[in-house]
């Protein structure tokens, strides 16, 4: 690489609060365009904005997850701009004052641990949008989006490549999704990120001319976007060319981006302090309090998960994508006394009919300790593992215990060896010339009479009880 290539993100997350930021209108997804709005999200001359207490609780959550000062005072502040989607014209957030500062976490690279920095963490109120797609020559605007409580996360330039990128924003993700503040939707926009991209010849210090592309709402376009960007720097400087410090568009779908304005047309935003909101303080104790409350974050969880429970990075890393897979997994668990056979059966069965169902780990509609249930009668060799996924397949279609599948199905083991010994004696009869050739030496048979006794006790056979049987049964023909 001729090249050191620098990056820094600006991540918008939409909190997850019940109403907007400054109005009680509903903040969930989508609806009936501009049915979700109301004089003062749309700006209406005359109104006032009160601004959401859970909103700036949130925020100052998300900083203590992502190891931020909380700064006692903070205020809100106007930044002017006229764009459609905007319908008052100036967008209430924050300028010199944010609430959270100072923070950062720790990535894995190739080369080892590093600590990403965080500059800052604002609040801000989020805009509308608008449909370019349903009429050839004008767009419409939705307003439902107007108001939504954001904050923006704003990194050094501390990152290098796009994989530390990916590994940020997935990182950032998490802690966000376990702090309860956001629900991190990227293909919704709930959460979405501004990538800042320059490049540095070798053995250089200074950092070089920076472009920009805002909004990108997935993680892979993020990574896409910034290597076609190193790309098409390290062209331009092998030409001898300048970069322009400029807006970028990324497009996705072809996989390059267009410049859209250059710094020398930048806003000027005049930022000054909004007048009609408070500005907010917090004391010491205030925020210590907030630090206690804060639930267990995914970091604390994968050390427990890769270190009690014995399992590897890979299945702990998978039942940690997600709060309520997490959740779940750890209240099996604890049924069923046994961390590892937990995360066996969920990583691979319970995701199967996740992804059969098109559920998601939400919808899972019973508890984990519902399934741990399911797996101490395995362990306890009450029924076959193999018909514990049959019943698992039952639970998904709702509303059935286990226990109540288990004796509707009469899947209970038979550990009666009287039992298992007539059907062992009844298979052999039915089968002479298998028997025969096992008793001729070709042991190989066995598993093939096996498997008819095993389905003969459709599958309620103790195998090891079945094994031994089967084996008494043939030896006392051989005698
Ligand atoms: P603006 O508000 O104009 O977007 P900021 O100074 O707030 O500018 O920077 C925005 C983002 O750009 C930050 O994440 C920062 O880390 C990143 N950044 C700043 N300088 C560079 C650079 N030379 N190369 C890459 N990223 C940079
Ligand atoms: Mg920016
Ligand atoms: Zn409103």
């Amino acid at each position: 690489m001729k090249y050191i290539p620098t990056i820094g993100l600006e991540i918008h997350a939409e909190l997850s609060t019940k109403s907007k930021i400054f109005c009680d209108c509903p903040v969930s997804f989508g609806g009936e365009p501009n049915t979700r709005c109301c004089p003062v999200c749309t700006g209406l001359p005359g109104t006032l904005p009160v601004l959401n207490k859970t909103a700036v609780e949130y925020t100052v959550k998300a900083g203590l997850a992502l190891n931020c000062e909380i700064n006692e005072f903070s205020k809100l502040d106007r930044k002017n701009y006229f764009y459609p989607d905007l319908p008052k014209a100036y967008q209430i957030s924050q300028f010199d004052l944010p609430i959270c500062k100072n923070g950062g976490i720790t990535i894995n690279t190739p080369e080892g641990e590093k600590f990403i920095r965080i500059e800052r963490i604002h609040l801000e109120e989020d805009a509308g949008k608008l449909l370019h797609d349903s009429y050839d020559n004008y767009s419409l605007a939705d307003y439902n989006r107007c108001g939504v409580p954001l904050i923006e996360i704003v990194t050094k330039p501390d990152l290098s490549s796009s994989e530390e990128a990916r590994e940020f924003v997935e990182k950032v993700r998490l802690m966000l999704l376990y702090s309860g503040v956001s629900d991190c939707r990227m293909e919704e926009g709930s959460l979405r990120a501004d990538v800042n991209v320059s490049i540095r010849p070798q053995g250089t210090e200074e950092l070089g001319t920076r472009t920009e592309m805002k909004n990108i709402n997935s993680i892979r376009g993020i990574a896409r976007s910034i290597d076609a960007e190193i790309e098409r720097q390290s062209e331009l400087l092998d030409e001898g060319k300048k970069i322009t410090q400029e807006t970028r568009r990324w497009d996705d779908n072809k996989g390059e981006s267009k410049s859209m304005r250059s710094k020398e047309d930048a806003h000027d935003y005049r930022y000054f302090p909004e007048p009609d909101v408070v500005p907010i303080s917090f004391t010491k104790e205030e925020i210590e309090a907030f630090r206690k409350a804060l639930p267990e974050l995914p970091d604390k969880r994968l050390a427990e998960y890769t270190g009690e429970f014995g399992l590897s990075e890979v299945d702990a890393n998978l039942l940690l994508t997600s709060v309520s897979l997490s959740d779940f997994f750890e209240s099996a668990a604890k049924e069923c006394g046994n961390p590892k056979a937990a995360s066996n059966f969920i990583t691979v069965e319970v995701l199967r009919q996740l992804n059969d169902t098109g559920l998601s780990a939400e919808d899972i509609p019973f508890g984990g300790e519902v399934l741990g249930r399911l797996l101490k009668l395995v362990e306890n060799g009450e029924i076959t593992a193999a018909n514990a996924k049959k019943v698992l397949a039952e639970m998904f279609e709702g509303g059935k215990n286990p226990e109540d599948i288990i004796a509707e199905k009469g899947y209970k083991v038979i550990n009666d060896t009287g039992e298992v010994e007539n059907t062992v004696k009844e298979i052999l009869a039915g089968n002479e010339k298998a028997v025969a050739e096992y008793l001729a030496g070709k042991e190989k048979t066995f598993g093939f009479l096996m498997g008819q006794c095993s389905r003969a006790l459709a599958g309620r056979g103790n195998p090891k009880v079945v094994q031994e049987v089967l084996r008494s049964e043939l030896n006392k023909l051989k005698g």
